[in-house]
């Protein structure tokens, strides 16, 4: 029986080092450190992600400034907040929370976003950056899934990582940050042909497909470390009462997996939290540089 790897803990350990590192700079940064989440249109999930983001940015004290944008708003308009926001001083951080509505093209307005304020890690010069091994912002999720592993002990130099998925979001900075450890790493994704003698030979398996529990015991090689970066919240009808609730899960059966698994992830309480801390780490390192701090954090972002 493997171990849950806690995420929603480390999560607070960490905000808890942002409280105190912006308690003791706030005074000589002259202003505390700011984010500007944009939302574009009226995707509900995104509504709770932002809202999720918001808090968190006031449990450490980040400035949290909230843009929601209507979804019949044009490409310029949106061009010229961004472009706003990039020469606004009080902002350090900005996200474009995403999905974008059907019309707008996500890579264009995420250039946009000067590098320099790129929260989210995601502008081509930062996704340079990465792969160069130079410091700067990071893709949250996948430098959350790292520091969670570091947090646990796990060894990764030397062993063989396998990532299922390679979107720009998390598959791809994932698999670029395992192998900057020293793992050797695969990358699957919907063409791959036999997932499972890929996923059979993992040490460390991360999961980012976004297909619910498509990863059980089966596929897993005994004692591997599963993380599971998917989430989705699957909806079940009472036939009785007609009433729907929802059941949170993620890529990963996790309570098969965990039979067969040294340690696993679980959804909720897993990666989501991470990514949020990383989020926040990103905007404090943003503000660190912004202010001419000493950059303190660096220890957290790979
Ligand atoms: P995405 O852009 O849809 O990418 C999914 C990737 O998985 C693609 O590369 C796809 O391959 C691959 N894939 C899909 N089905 C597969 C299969 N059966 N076998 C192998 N590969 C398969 O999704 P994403 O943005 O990376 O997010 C992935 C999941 O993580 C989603 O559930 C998302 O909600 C979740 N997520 C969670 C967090 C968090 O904080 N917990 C953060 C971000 C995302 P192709 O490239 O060939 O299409």
């Amino acid at each position: 029986m493997g171990i849950t790897i806690d995420g929603k803990n480390f999560a607070k350990e960490i905000e808890q080092r942002l409280i105190n590192e912006i308690n003791d700079f706030r005074q000589e940064a002259g202003r505390p450190p700011g984010l500007a989440v944009i939302r574009v249109g009226d995707d509900p999930a995104s509504g709770v992600y932002v809202k999720n983001k918001g808090k968190a940015c006031e449990r450490v004290g980040i400035n949290n400034f909230n843009i929601h944008l209507d979804s019949n708003i044009s490409e310029n308009d949106l061009k010229n907040q961004i472009i706003k926001l990039n020469n606004d001083e009080s902002v350090d951080g900005i996200l474009l929370q995403l999905p974008l509505p059907f019309k707008f093209d996500k890579n264009h307005f995420l250039n946009i976003i000067s590098p320099d304020k790129d929260a989210d890690g995601l502008h081509p010069l930062n996704l340079g950056k990465l792969i160069k091994g130079d410091f700067g912002p990071r893709s949250c999720t996948p430098a959350g899934v790292l520091a969670l592993l570091k947090n646990n002990h796990i060894k990764i130099a030397g062993k063989k990582a396998v990532v299922i998925g390679r979107s720009i979001l998390v598959g791809r900075p994932m698999a670029i940050i395992l192998e900057s450890e020293n793992a050797t790493v695969t990358i699957c994704h919907s063409h791959t042909r036999k997932l499972e003698d890929e996923t059979k030979n993992a040490d460390i398996l991360v999961v980012a497909a976004g297909k619910p529990d498509l990863i059980d015991a089966e596929l897993v090689k005994k004692n591997a470390v599963v993380i599971d970066v998917g989430i989705h919240r699957i909806p079940i009808l009472n036939e009785v009462t007609k009433e729907t609730t929802y059941r949170l899960c993620g890529d990963v059966k996790f309570d098969d997996v965990l039979t067969k698994a040294s340690a696993i992830t679980p959804v909720p309480g897993g990666v989501g939290p991470m990514t949020v801390s990383m989020l926040l780490v990103n905007t404090v390192s943003l503000w660190q540089s912004h202010c001419g701090l000493p950059s303190t954090i660096r220890d957290l972002l790979p």
